[in-house]
């Protein structure tokens, strides 16, 4: 385990976690409120959990979910589970608008160009997400048992 950068590091600014999982906001500049649920053990699959640990796990993905649309309010929640650079299961849950600079693609696609426009479309979107950041690591920490 000694060279596993999930295992060394958090992977991101930790918000919340037990003894089975991590919470953390991935600071993506681009994508404020970018979380990630991270299993701590080295686990590949779901289904490689336990069943009361794959419901746990789902929970809390499905919390972050919620308070997402309570606060960030986005037009999509993209929910991805990769696991191929890194031994540890986890799941992305992303908030997307349809003006970000991905939309409708997933945001690891290739970045389309954008025109002045756009580009002055996304700086007010980030902004307004960035403004509510801090209440949306409130509602993670106040809400999680
Ligand atoms: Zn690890």
């Amino acid at each position: 385990m000694s060279n596993c950068t999930l295992c060394q590091t958090t992977g991101g600014q930790l918000l919340w976690e037990n003894d089975l999982l991590r919470i953390i906001d991935a600071q993506d500049p681009q994508y404020p409120g970018f979380t990630r649920v991270i299993w701590k053990a080295h686990v590949a699959e779901m289904t490689d959990l336990l069943p009361a640990y794959q419901l746990m796990l789902m929970q809390n993905v499905l919390k972050i979910e919620m308070i997402q649309r309570d606060i960030l309010q986005p037009d999509k929640i993209n929910l991805a589970a990769f696991g191929n650079m890194v031994p540890h299961l986890h799941w992305h849950i992303i908030p997307r608008w349809r003006d970000d600079p991905h939309f409708p693609q997933p945001v690891w696609a290739a970045q389309p160009q954008a025109d002045d426009h756009a580009r002055d479309r996304q700086a007010l979107r980030l902004q307004a997400i960035q403004a509510r950041i801090p209440a949306y690591h409130a509602a993670i920490h106040s809400m999680m048992p």
